[in-house]
């Protein structure tokens, strides 16, 4: 049976802005096993790297806050461990590759320096010689000649600089890594090369992750499961075979779907959700997609939809609990 890694239970993050609350994620359940990949999907807004940033403890101070719920690495309390607890915890069992790799490196730093700093951060006992052979394997792990350790991020163009930042993320191992829209800044021609770079890494190392993204055919050719996020709740999640070929679907997730240009038909106009996200300072009652939602039914504006689940399959949506539509049919 699969190892549990990460358990979200109940997760709730405000901010906490002079304009008011914005409630970015509300009641989030997740789980991560070792050496899974969880795609997490959604629209911008959805509460994808505020859930990543809670993960780390790296929301920013005074501003965003967990006001509830547990969030749970290999049984260690994240919430509630103590800041010299989470100085372990971070870059070495869980690191982040952030979605711009321009402004994740320091510029007067060389990329051999930034490597090494986590690695003597984490590794006390290495001296300078293990330090720096472990920075020159990271290099070339990441396909980038040990040569080049001495020069600065200015030198490398954005595909070889987010390399750089997947060599940090990776340089101690972690057991999950958290990759925010990792080539999202990068041209198609490198994204598809820094992908395929991970799915290996991944297979040499069995490091779990969870990539967030906004693109089903990344997801489709990188994760083992998927959660699909909307108004900081997950409201569909299974395997990617559930999601993408499984008989039923969250309104919202076939939207996305319908979203998709299909190339092999002619068509004069794409189909888009209609409407917008709402304002996660003001949400709205019940299913927090029924104003966009092309089946809303009475019960959808005042009632909150509870997770229905079919095996590894669940979708939170009225249209499957007791006399919903689809349960009728
Ligand atoms: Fe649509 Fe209602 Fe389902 Fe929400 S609960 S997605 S409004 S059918």
């Amino acid at each position: 049976m699969a190892e549990k890694l990460l358990e979200i239970k109940d997760l709730h993050v405000v901010y906490k802005t002079d304009e008011g609350c914005v409630y970015a994620v509300n009641g989030l359940n997740l789980t991560v096993n070792k050496g899974q990949v969880l795609g997490l999907v959604g629209e911008t807004g959805a509460g994808k790297t505020t859930t990543a940033l809670s993960i780390l403890r790296l929301l920013p101070d005074r501003i965003g806050e967990i006001v509830q719920g547990e969030i749970l690495l290999d049984g260690t309390d994240i919430i509630h461990c103590k800041d010299a607890e989470l100085r372990l915890i971070r870059g070495n069992k869980v690191s982040m590759i952030f979605q711009d790799p321009m402004t994740s490196l320091n510029p007067i730093l060389t990329v051999g320096d930034q490597i090494a700093e986590v690695l003597e951060l984490h590794n006390p006992d290495m001296n300078h010689e293990e330090i720096q052979a472990r920075v020159d394997d990271m290099l070339s792990l990441v396909g980038i000649v040990p040569e080049r350790k001495n020069d600065y991020p200015h030198q490398f163009s954005g595909g070889m600089k987010q390399r750089v930042v997947i060599a940090i993320a990776l340089a101690c191992t972690p057991e999950l890594l958290l990759a925010d829209e990792p080539t999202t800044a990068l041209d198609v021609t490198i994204q598809d090369q820094v992908l395929q770079m991970m799915r290996e890494l991944k297979e040499k190392l069995n490091t779990a992750m969870i990539l967030i993204t906004h693109d089903l055919g990344v997801v489709a050719n990188n994760c083992d499961s998927v959660a699909i996020m909307y108004a900081g709740e997950i409201i569909e999640q299974g395997t990617v075979e559930d999601v993408f070929e499984g008989a039923y679907h969250h309104p919202y997730t076939v939207g996305l779907f319908n979203s998709i240009p299909d190339l092999s038909k002619k068509t004069r106009r794409l189909s888009p959700i209609d409407g917008l996200m709402p304002d996660p300072s003001n949400l709205p009652s019940g299913c927090a997609f029924h104003d966009r939602c092309p089946r809303c039914m009475e019960k959808c504006v005042s009632q909150k939809p509870q997770p229905f689940v079919q095996d590894t399959h669940m979708v939170r949506c009225h249209l499957y609990q007791g006399d919903g539509e689809e349960m009728a049919r």
